[in-house]
């Protein structure tokens, strides 16, 4: 048998998860010197990006053409891609093992936290996970009901994902007629009713996770006034030696003090504050609210409740308070941590040795933190793992090791998958049909739809 990795006989990776950290793993690969990788890259939806495309708001455009960068990764020779091909639902670990070196499950964290109060299944109440997702054009979440004809939200949680549901429902539509937003999205947006946007944070300003750039953005919104009470700011003090607290600290003072101008739309931050209860009969129409103290606990400063409550107005709540991992079929999943569990990426069995040629990167490693750049330097450590366990002969023996075998197993398991080329014919119908007016693609919202461009 010739050796795993040259021309003759590729290192056969299957990257399961085309977001970010699929992306980047499949880099690392690539510029591997003197090792030759055919790589298949699955997703479960027809298209690739993951967060990408239908986490990163609509607004933020720029971060988008890093995609740019995931063209010419899947340009280079050996590099295929499989969407709509659900792992563990269509084709097992098992499957893949019989025709892979190395398995690597990129597949983030999709699933949202809970706040564990009542009231949070009612009417009017959702994750931002599941707003996020609706706005985006998500295929699974193109049908969630929205009822934007009421005038106040509140969004729990001070991290990214907070602060951009808050500016979506607070930007005027007319500015978001501009984006990829999802058509059903813009259509409802454009008669929001909404006035008020709360955004909750249980502990106070020098703990929030959301990052300086984004706040100055909340406070240069056209329309917007972004409300910051000074008093809050003062109660906290001085924070050296924190550089995150010092930066997210110096953006709030820039801004606190204001009051809202005339006619604008209101985003309020409130420090020191957690929902206990959402109220309503059909539908959350208010929130009980406790005062929290800032006590240290464990070495972290933590939110402890206080007996000082209040009640607030809400007819639309959102929970921005994290993502967190789902198991995938045949694989170990640490339902503590949310992820699965690894050591430099390799996946670790119940018997807590690595499971041979299966590993992990990105968020579904790590858990969900960092920015998108962040997923580069962990597939690199993944991707080293791989390449000593190449060198030291642990990987996978499959016993269909050509790119033809794969073709043969998808066809026979999901005979409908999406290729690269079909993905490409459908992005440049995404982005015709955005230039008329002005908009850098509209997007599908089903794959329906995708299915009928690439029929045509
Ligand atoms: P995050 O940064 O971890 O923030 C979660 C927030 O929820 C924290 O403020 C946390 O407070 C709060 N929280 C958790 N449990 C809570 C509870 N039971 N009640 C009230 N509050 C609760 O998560 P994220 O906002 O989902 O963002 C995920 C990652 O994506 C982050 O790394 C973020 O920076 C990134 N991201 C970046 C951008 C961007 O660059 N523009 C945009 C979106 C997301 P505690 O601190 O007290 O736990």
């Amino acid at each position: 048998m010739s050796e795993v990795g040259t021309t003759s006989r590729p290192l056969r990776v299957a990257i399961i998860g085309a977001g970010p950290a699929g992306f980047y793993t499949a880099e690392h690969l690539q510029k591997r010197e003197g090792i030759t990788v055919a790589i298949d890259m699955y997703d479960r939806l027809a298209t690739p990006y993951g967060l990408v495309r239908l986490g990163v708001a609509p607004d933020h455009e720029k971060i988008k053409s890093v995609t740019k960068v995931y063209e010419r990764i899947a340009g280079r020779p050996g590099f295929r891609f499989f969407g709509c091909v659900e792992i563990g639902r269509d084709v097992t670990d098992a499957d893949l093992a019989d025709h892979y070196d190395a398995i690597v499950l990129t597949v983030g964290a999709p699933v949202d936290r809970r706040m564990g109060i009542p009231g949070e299944d009612l009417a009017g109440s959702h994750s931002a996970t599941d707003f996020v997702a609706w706005y985006n054009a998500h295929p699974d979440h193109h049908d969630l009901t929205v009822d934007l004809g009421i005038q106040d939200v509140v969004v729990v949680g001070n991290g990214n994902v907070a602060v951009d549901v808050a500016r979506i429902l607070a930007t005027d539509a007319q500015e978001l007629a501009h984006t990829d937003i999802a058509d059903h999205a813009l259509e409802i947006l454009r008669t929001s009713a909404v006035r008020t946007v709360t955004m909750l944070g249980r502990r106070g300003p020098a703990q929030a996770a959301f990052t300086p750039k984004e706040i100055r953005e909340l406070g240069e919104l056209a329309g917007v006034t972004l409300v910051v009470d000074p008093v809050d700011l003062d109660a906290v003090g001085e924070v050296s030696g924190d550089e995150h607290a010092e930066r997210v600290m110096k953006a709030l003072r820039a801004v606190a003090g204001r009051t809202p101008a005339p006619g604008d739309r209101v985003i309020q931050l409130r420090f020191l504050t957690s929902p206990t209860e959402l109220r309503g009969v059909d539908a959350v129409r208010a929130v009980v609210l406790v005062e929290n103290d800032l006590v240290e606990r464990d070495g972290s400063l933590r939110a402890q409740p206080t007996d000082r409550t209040d009640v607030i107005s809400a007819g639309l709540v959102l929970r921005a308070v994290g993502y967190r991992g789902a198991p995938v079929p045949g694989y170990p999943f640490d339902d503590r941590a949310g992820r699965i569990p690894n050591r430099d990426g390799r996946i670790i069995g119940d018997d807590g040795t690595p499971l041979v040629g299966r590993y992990v990167a990105g968020w579904i490693k790590r858990g969900p933190q960092g920015v998108i750049g962040t997923n580069k330097a962990d597939a690199g450590d993944t991707v080293a793992s791989i390449i000593d366990d190449l060198i030291e002969g642990r990987l996978l023996n499959p016993t269909h090791p050509t790119q033809d075998d794969a073709s043969a197993l998808v066809a026979t398991h999901a005979p409908g998958a999406i290729s690269w080329d079909d993905w490409q014919q459908i992005d440049r119908r995404e982005r015709e049909r955005g230039e008329p007016d002005g908009r850098p693609r509209r997007k599908f919202a089903s794959l329906r739809e995708m299915r009928d461009v690439l029929e045509r």
